[in-house]
């Protein structure tokens, strides 16, 4: 924990850490100490971790990467952090994010972007550790803690592991609770690890994992020792590599890190198989209808009144003006972008040609994986992003819907409900890490962990 502590001061300039908890960290380590040496210590037992700052973490800054929850301390602690804690986990701090989990670049959140430690070859230009949870994948990536909570709605843990080299899965909808995780798009919103190994990845989500009933869609199943799955062994499982995702203009180095892995599966015995996702390629389009959908309705509570930042009001203002001069000061622009086309496709007159169009291309997109995992695939290899990372500041002026495309190969996952992982597999001519996406069957994430270890 010391040791963290102190890299976490010497590692300022990648704004990994926004919030800083030493004194709960060295409580934590100090009772942990008691576990480990009275023999009750769980894997998870003094385990120095980082918490993304969705998660409300119990009289801690809990800002969601919001200027609009400015001076919020949450009065509760997460379900997650709490089974966390409980198995004795440390908590050093709460990481950067993009504002409330929307961006894939870090740059939305209110504290600055966190940067990637990796650099390109000899440039000194800093790069984008991805988004939403490029602050975690930074720290653990910094090695600034040995593994850090993400949460993922349409590629925000598999995203910036794929920029940075790490580990991160989002497991099955419904696997970890959401309570007490601030809510983007409740339908698609998953927290999940982000890790250096696909080992640690197993440890970290067994112990985050289970039944919550203050979480009505977390389902009550058995948590699997996740970690037990590991044999290796993926002998006789097919894998499908589905043609959709092969896009144009595809980079060379994508392309070939996937024919890579393709061959690292096949040659721990796995048989590779064609396969067809066909409504692929309306994902993006139904997740950027439905996320900024539920995101305009679950940021309504953002009022000015229950939480955080309230804008300072004139004589003649009223409630009206209070709440618009609240929202306008506290959410930032991609937000209040969001925030407006969610208002716009529920609207009375456009609800379904959007919306509900956006439902039903969900449930097709649902279909298509069903099919495939009925024809007997035990998992999906795909890239997981069209990119490694690329240079901040380099897209923040273009049009938005070219940094969405970031998301084009993780989003399907979201809109189905299934568990995804992305592995680094590879490095491009840069030297940047490269990642690789496995999709695997609903609550089969110990299999598609074994899988993802033979990429690594
Ligand atoms: N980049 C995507 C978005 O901006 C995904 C974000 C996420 O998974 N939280 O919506």
């Amino acid at each position: 924990t010391e040791a963290h502590l102190t890299a976490i001061e010497s590692a300022g300039a990648l704004n990994a850490f926004v919030h800083h908890t030493p004194e709960i960290a060295r409580k934590q380590a100090a009772d942990a100490d008691v576990r480990i040496k009275a023999g009750d210590a769980p894997a998870m037992c003094g385990i120095p971790i980082g918490v993304k700052d969705l998660f409300c973490t119990k009289g801690v800054a809990s800002q969601a990467g919001s200027h609009i929850l400015e001076g919020f301390k949450p009065e509760y602690e997460s379900t997650i952090t709490t089974q966390l804690f409980d198995a004795g986990s440390i908590m050093l701090g709460k990481l950067n994010m993009d504002e409330f989990a929307m961006g894939s670049s870090n740059e939305t959140s209110t504290y600055g972007n966190a940067v990637n430690p990796w650099k390109a070859g000899n440039s000194d230009a800093e790069l984008t550790p991805g988004g939403s949870s490029g602050g975690s994948a930074a720290a653990v990536a910094a090695h600034l803690c040995l593994g850090a909570l993400g949460t993922d709605t349409g590629g925000s843990i598999r995203q910036p592991a794929a920029f940075t080299g790490t580990v991160g899965i989002k497991p099955t909808y419904g696997r970890c609770s959401r309570w007490g995780v601030v809510a983007f798009a409740s339908s698609l919103d998953q927290a999940g690890p982000m890790t250096r190994s696909v080992r640690d990845c197993a440890i970290m989500l067994e112990a985050m994992a289970g039944h919550d009933p203050k979480d009505s869609t977390s389902a009550d199943l058995a948590v699997p020792d996740f970690e037990a799955m590991l044999t290796g062994d993926i002998k006789g499982q097919t894998i499908g590599i589905p043609r959709e995702y092969r896009m144009d203009g595809m980079p060379e180095e994508i392309e070939t890190l996937w024919s890579q892995g393709t061959q690292m599966l096949r040659d721990a015995g796995a048989i590779i198989r064609d396969i067809s996702l066909p409504h692929t390629e309306y994902a993006l389009p139904a997740y950027y209808v439905i996320a900024p959908a539920e995101a305009s309705s679950n940021l309504a509570r953002y009022d000015g009144v229950r939480f955080g930042h309230r804008a300072d009001i004139g004589p003649g203002d009223g409630i009206t003006e209070m709440y618009e001069k609240t929202r306008a000061e506290g959410f930032g622009p991609e937000v209040q972008r969001r925030v407006m086309i969610g208002t716009y496709v529920l609207s009375a007159g456009f609800y379904d040609a959007y919306y509900n169009r956006a439902r039903k291309v969900r449930a097709l997109i649902k279909r298509d994986f069903e099919t495939v995992f009925a024809d007997g695939i035990d998992a999906i290899l795909t890239p997981a992003t069209p990119s490694s990372a690329f240079e901040l500041g380099s897209m923040t002026d273009a049009d938005p819907i070219q940094m969405y495309l970031n998301d084009i190969f993780t989003v399907t996952v979201n809109l189905a409900g299934l568990p995804g992982i992305a592995v680094p597999t590879g490095q491009d001519r840069r030297g940047l890490p490269m990642g690789l996406q496995l999709i695997g069957r609903p609550w089969e994430e110990g299999a598609l962990l074994n899988v993802a270890q033979c990429l690594e």
